[in-house]
């Protein structure tokens, strides 16, 4: 007979990991299945990985910088295979602490795909054995989009390849404009490739506030990044010396590598939905109500696969709160507004809530406050850089309902930012706070002038 378990969850990244751990700790006998890595996307081949890169792309501008502080830095020397290995033990670590904390949990983690084979079904690929699952969560994550295929599209590679490469590449295009696009140029750039970006909007970071695409872009080519946009990539040919690609406008580019970071599918195929009865909604991510629960009331989804918003902390809190929702007896919906979040480009982003232009679309009345400025860092380093800041602040209410900030650890703070957001902060309470000084963000409190009004005509 099958063995039963009380929740079988599929996928053992950031939201079924602690999904499983938690409703264990409920008293639910939990199975989870991985047919990768435990840790998933985020520590694999996602969040952890790409901050280790990113700060290994930092150093080149740190030993510039140093001169100006009166340090004689001999030629820094840079080696691709080292950065790989340690990034790669360093994974290996956190892989082995997560298995630790779902067995200390008392979870049962099977190394094999899972799909499902009817509504209370699971089968394991690797042995071909079954699981009857009173509930089932699926928390299978996203997978990256190529896009259509084009001539030589053999010779592209996404996120996934390019946190092992065997070496360094010279020069890299890399075609997208989201964030993963314009931190993977960050990485190459600071590491020492040729980076080249192609997009095919008008600017990058699509939907992130209109400054913050500017003032990051200009930023990225001051660095010597090269940008394109209107353009896409038609077709890649491989020649003697690298591969030749061919742009929209008919420019080839030859380069050593090309990347593409054209989006993220929530990862569904194969899994067995149709025989569950599950229905995904309009963009293929599954569709949940706000307990993560699908049309099928015995299965849930979190994370990715559910494209709400695709980032580890809200995968994580969603399987927090399916588990309190459904061993817990404490229904948990999820609040999706105002979520804090960092692009570690060069230099890193960090925003919160309303763009100017949703305010705009939103509000009677908006208030602009923003500022460019100097980082000190960069008067003795000679750096030529600047940081931007801009508060969104509703004009009847005095709240500030938008951060967009650019510049040296705007992750740092835009974390923080988020809780004053979160409690509905004024521009008043961010007045009557005291400064730090001398910081960057000090700037948040001492932002008196207004830049612009935005007055809604129908308001008026
Ligand atoms: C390059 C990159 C950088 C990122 N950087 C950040 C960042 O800085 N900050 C941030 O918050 N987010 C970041 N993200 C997003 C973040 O990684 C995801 O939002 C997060 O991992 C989603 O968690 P999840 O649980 O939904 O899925 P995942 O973490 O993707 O886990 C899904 C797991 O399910 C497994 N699986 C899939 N199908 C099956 C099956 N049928 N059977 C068994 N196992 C299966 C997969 O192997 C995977 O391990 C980044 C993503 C990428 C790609």
């Amino acid at each position: 007979m099958a063995e039963e378990v009380d929740l079988f969850v599929i996928g053992a990244g950031s939201g079924g990991v602690r999904a499983a751990r938690i409703s264990s700790g409920y008293g639910a006998r939990v199975m989870i299945a991985e047919e990768y890595r435990v840790g998933g996307t985020c520590v694999i081949r996602g969040c952890v990985p790409k901050k280790l890169l990113v700060y290994a792309s930092r150093f080149a501008e740190d030993f510039e910088d140093a001169a100006g502080f009166g340090w004689t830095v001999p030629e820094p020397k840079f080696d691709w295979a080292t950065l790989i290995a340690n990034k790669d033990r360093e994974i290996a670590r956190l892989e082995a602490a997560y298995k630790a904390n779902l067995e200390r949990a008392k979870v049962q983690i099977v190394k094999s795909r899972a799909v499902i084979v009817d509504p209370h079904t699971v089968k394991l690929t690797a042995t071909g054995e079954t699981v009857r699952a009173r509930n089932i969560l699926i928390a299978t994550g996203g997978w990256p989009s190529l896009g259509k295929d084009i001539e030589g599209h053999e010779h592209v590679i996404s996120s996934n390849e390019a946190f092992d490469l065997k070496e360094l590449p010279k020069r890299i295009l890399i075609q997208g404009g989201g964030y993963i696009a314009v931190e993977f140029a960050g990485v190459f750039n600071g590491l020492g490739s040729e980076v080249t970006l192609v997009y095919r909007g008008e600017n990058i970071l699509r939907g992130f506030d209109d400054d913050v695409r500017n003032h990051l872009r200009a930023e990225m080519e001051k660095r010597g990044i090269r940008i394109l946009t209107k353009k896409i990539v038609e077709g890649i040919e491989k020649v003697n010396g690298g591969l030749c690609v061919e742009l929209s406008d008919h420019e080839d580019i030859m380069v050593d590598k090309v990347m593409f970071a054209t989006g993220r599918r929530p990862n569904v195929k194969g899994l067995g939905l149709e025989a569950a009865g599950v229905k995904l909604g309009e963009t293929g991510a599954i569709a949940v109500n706000e307990y993560s629960q699908t049309n099928v009331p015995h299965i849930y989804a979190v994370g990715d696969v559910t494209d709400r918003v695709a980032l580890t902390p809200v995968a994580i809190r969603e399987g927090h709160a399916f588990a309190d929702t459904v061993f817990g007896k404490k229904p948990t919906p999820v609040d999706h507004t105002n979520v804090p979040t960092a692009v570690f480009s060069e230099p890193e982003c960090g925003v919160i809530g309303l763009t100017e232009a949703q305010a705009c679309d939103r509000l009677a009345k908006v208030d602009i406050y923003k500022t460019t400025f100097r980082p000190m860092k960069a008067t003795l380093s000679g750096r030529d850089t600047r940081t931007f800041m801009k508060l969104v602040v509703d004009g009847m209410t005095d709240r500030v309902v938008g951060a967009h900030l650019v510049g040296p650890d705007a992750g740092e703070m835009i974390q923080l930012i988020g809780i004053a957001v979160k409690m509905k902060a004024t521009k008043a309470d961010f007045d009557a706070t005291m400064a730090v000084h001398p910081t960057a963000s000090e700037e948040l409190v001492t932002m008196r002038e207004k830049s612009a009004t935005h007055i809604r005509q129908a308001a008026e």
